[in-house]
């Protein structure tokens, strides 16, 4: 996947600020934030979408999440947090590599997410 900015940054081709790593997962800061603290789980291995995703690394990526939201929320002194991810671009993918977006909250951060 010679072209996609997502191992680009797995590869350190890129620079990127990252939070932690896992066996098959990074955590990086999102280079544009929608919130204080919005970070990306990414897979380092390309899969363009959760469908495309193997069923072994469920756990460790849920764990994963979980500890770096743990880290994030304490460092932003967020109240709580948003777990998105987009899959395909008409569900708002823009990047086509397996990716979730951990966005810390906190009241009248102004963001909003209507579901
Ligand atoms: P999505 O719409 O779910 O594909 O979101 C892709 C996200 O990747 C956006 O929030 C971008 O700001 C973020 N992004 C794109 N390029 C980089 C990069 N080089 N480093 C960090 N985040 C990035």
């Amino acid at each position: 996947m010679d072209e996609c900015v997502f191992c680009k940054i797995v590869s350190g081709e890129i620079n990127n600020e990252q939070i932690m790593e896992s066996e098959n997962f990074i955590v990086i800061k999102d280079i544009s934030p929608k919130v204080k603290g919005h970070s990306l789980v990414i897979s380092k291995n390309h899969y363009t979408t959760f469908l495309d995703m193997p069923s072994e690394i469920y756990e460790e990526l849920l764990t994963t999440v979980k500890t770096a939201a743990s880290k994030i929320i304490k460092e932003v002194d967020a109240d709580g947090f948003n777990l998105i991810m987009n899959n395909g671009e008409t569900a708002g993918q823009i990047v086509p590599h397996v990716h979730w977006h951990i966005l810390p909250r906190k009241k009248g951060d102004g963001f909003k997410i209507d579901i």
